[in-house]
């Protein structure tokens, strides 16, 4: 009988938060396990990882943007370091106007509220490539090759014995202690459990009360030989550059069929509003889909469970998981060490 195997932390879920958490909590010299079913699709799994400063048809500069973004990067970078790979860019964008109100909008909010987050090109772009006639601007956002990122991360935590492949029950393996909980199948002991589970967290009996949207998002890999930006174009979706001749655009918005199925109507939404833009032909190579963990308020949520204390949650995280989950992980560490407290809005307490 192997003996038991005792941590302070056990992760449940190694997506983007559940990532972001467990580097945070072993830097800070916590004893951590990651426990993951290794899908092959998932939210994370599947997402550009753009982050991009100035969003929408309003032209909104993204919640606690300057503070989240050099977290991020100043994050992001060390994890390339001390697993010496890459997977994060500080990334030119080039934002089209759609329509004459995007014109009118930038027009009455770039001297007052994002002066020194953009330049205007000139010229803006390729004109025989794409279609400028309303014009537009440039900001600095960044990328995160997210597959690259949970991989190089999967590793480092495998070199330490930190990772497990399983699927956790929350009903049938948790077994309650004092200040414990025990996972006899997986033979593993520790002090909280913490669910970074994404969407599925709405199945999850212990969050029954949280109020989970989700919106799946589908996405392609395209060929587009001949197309040399190696910006990111957004117009109203957004073109990417991959690798060789390879890009990626997306993604749809979808609140109502929630699976991880690609639709027809996804792939046609997807190349008709790049063929707004986009002057070349594509060919699609991929075609992928998942559900984004949105919870009703568009904020994430943590915390621990206030009826089962061993319990935590890290969830929420929607369109912005590139850009949010280094520095929350870091403000969910100083929760759980009582350094600060959550914020309402964000507070698991006030959700359940
Ligand atoms: C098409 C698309 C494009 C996107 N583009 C971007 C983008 O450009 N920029 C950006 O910042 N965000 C983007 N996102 C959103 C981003 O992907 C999410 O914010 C992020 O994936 C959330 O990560 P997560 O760790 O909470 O969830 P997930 O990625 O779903 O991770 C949860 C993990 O937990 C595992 N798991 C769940 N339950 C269990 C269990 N009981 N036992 C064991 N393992 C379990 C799952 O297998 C998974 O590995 C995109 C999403 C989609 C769908």
């Amino acid at each position: 009988m192997p003996t038991l195997k005792t941590v302070d932390y056990l992760i449940t879920g190694q997506g983007l938060a559940g990532t972001a958490l467990a580097w945070t909590l072993i830097r800070r010299g916590y004893r951590v396990q990651i426990l993951d079913r290794c899908e092959p699709v998932t939210s994370s799994k599947i997402a550009a990882g753009l982050i991009t400063p100035i969003t929408g048809m309003r032209l909104v500069v993204s919640w606690r943007l300057e503070e989240f973004f050099s977290f991020a990067t100043d994050f992001y970078r060390s994890i390339e370091q001390e697993t010496k790979s890459q997977f994060y860019e500080i990334k030119p964008m080039l934002r089209l106007f759609a329509s004459p109100a995007e014109v009118q909008q930038y027009a009455q909010r770039s001297r007052t509220h994002f002066p020194e987050l953009v330049t205007i090109p000139e010229p803006l772009a390729d004109e025989s490539l794409f279609e400028l006639s309303l014009g537009g601007f440039e900001m600095n956002g960044g990328q995160l090759d997210v597959p690259a990122y949970l991989e190089a991360s999967r590793h480092f935590f495998e070199s330490r014995s930190s990772f497990r492949q399983a699927e956790i029950d929350p009903l049938e393996d948790l077994e309650f202690q004092a200040n414990s909980v025990r996972l006899s199948r997986w033979n593993v002991r520790a002090d909280k459990i913490i669910f970074c589970e994404g969407i599925h967290s709405q199945h999850n009996p212990w969050f029954k009360a949280i109020p989970f949207e989700g919106a799946k998002g589908e996405i392609l890999t395209l060929k587009i030989p001949g197309l040399h930006e190696r910006r990111v174009v957004h117009r109203g979706i957004w073109l990417a550059h991959w690798k060789e001749d390879l890009f990626r655009a997306g993604s749809t918005y979808d609140r109502a069929q929630l699976d991880c199925e690609p639709t027809p109507a996804g792939r046609k939404e997807i190349c008709d509003r790049l063929s707004d833009f986009l002057k070349l032909p594509v060919e699609v190579i991929e075609h992928r889909a998942a559900v984004r963990p949105v919870i009703r308020g568009r904020l994430p949520i943590m915390g621990l469970h206030p009826q089962q204390p061993q319990i935590g949650f890290f969830n929420g995280f929607a369109s912005k998981g590139s850009l949010q989950t280094p520095w929350m992980a870091n403000h969910f560490a100083d929760i759980l060490e009582g350094k600060t407290t959550p914020d309402k809005a964000m507070d698991l307490a006030h959700k359940l």
